[in-house]
């Protein structure tokens, strides 16, 4: 067994299972720098640290620019990180090949805020959905497959009759199903939702809200949830990050971030909620 601990995880050997304590995700030191030009560097991502247990929500929030989607991306190398690592089920991400990480992203999945944006408007909902199986060969001959997207439409609250159309036949909450159900297609463990409520109006954010929730424990999903207020991710989260200027500025379980903020960037935030 110590052996077998010793040999290099390649990722076509994801194990099913973590060792005792073991978190899901673990980020070191990440670090994410954009070069604007004439010598100057933007550290987005400057040094970050966190891990997320399996089943746990982990909120980020922070004002716009703080890095909370550069983070996100780094985690999932939607861009290259400029540094650090980040580990998931003990596999360090950043010694995998870009073809490996592909494959990689069948366990670890985002879902954004516009959902039109990243819905192909030429593109039927059955493909939109569809792709994501073909990236991964999970969607079998066309029967299965057409049979697997009903089932994802019915999974996020849609009616299966729905995936012959186009995305701007639907609402936005509406868009926001058909990308989730579009991440959830690969059957991920690790989810990045990237301010997922933020284009939405405040009735429909519930909803959404709800729905995350369901599938999180139906489907044993991991979250990290970025939000740039603390009210929405005050519901869904079991710890708050807080993100300023490129740094996590506190980290605490959230209901004592609530109760007991440290930071005076926590105590700001905190007092904006209404
Ligand atoms: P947030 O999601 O918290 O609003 P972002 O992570 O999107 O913030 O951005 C953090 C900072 O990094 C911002 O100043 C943004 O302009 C900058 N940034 C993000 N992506 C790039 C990029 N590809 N090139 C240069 N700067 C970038
Ligand atoms: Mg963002």
């Amino acid at each position: 067994r110590l052996d077998e601990k010793k040999k290099p995880k390649l990722v076509s050997q994801v194990p099913k299972d973590l060792e005792d304590d073991q978190p899901l995700l673990e980020v070191k030191s990440l670090r994410q720098y954009f070069n604007l030009g004439k010598g100057n560097t933007l550290k987005a991502v400057n040094d970050i640290s966190f891990h997320i247990r399996q089943g746990e929500t982990l909120g980020v929030v922070g004002e716009s620019g703080s890095g909370k989607s550069t983070t996100g991306r780094a985690i999932l190398r939607l861009h290259e990180p400029t540094g650090g690592d980040v580990l998931f089920k003990g596999i360090p991400l950043q010694r995998l090949s870009p073809g490996e990480m592909k494959t990689m992203r069948r366990h670890m999945q985002i879902i954004f805020q516009d959902p039109y944006a990243s819905l192909n408007p030429k593109m039927r909902i059955m493909d939109i959905i569809g792709e994501a199986l073909d990236i991964h060969q999970l969607a079998g001959n066309a029967a299965q497959r057409q049979k697997r997207v009903e089932e994802l439409l019915e999974m996020v609250g849609l009616d299966s009759s729905h995936a012959q159309r186009y995305p701007h036949e639907f609402s936005g909450g509406q868009r926001q199903r058909i990308g989730i159900a579009r991440a959830l297609a690969v059957e991920p463990e690790f989810i990045v939702c990237d301010e997922p409520l933020s284009a939405l109006d405040v009735s429909i954010q519930a909803q959404i809200v709800q729905l995350l929730e369901e599938l999180q424990q139906r489907l044993g999903l991991t979250y990290l949830f970025i939000a740039h207020d603390l009210s929405m991710v005050k519901h869904i989260s079991d710890r708050v990050a807080v993100m300023y200027n490129g740094k996590i500025v506190e980290l605490a379980e959230s209901e004592e971030l609530y109760a007991n903020p440290q930071h005076p960037y926590t105590k700001a935030l905190l007092s904006a909620i209404p």
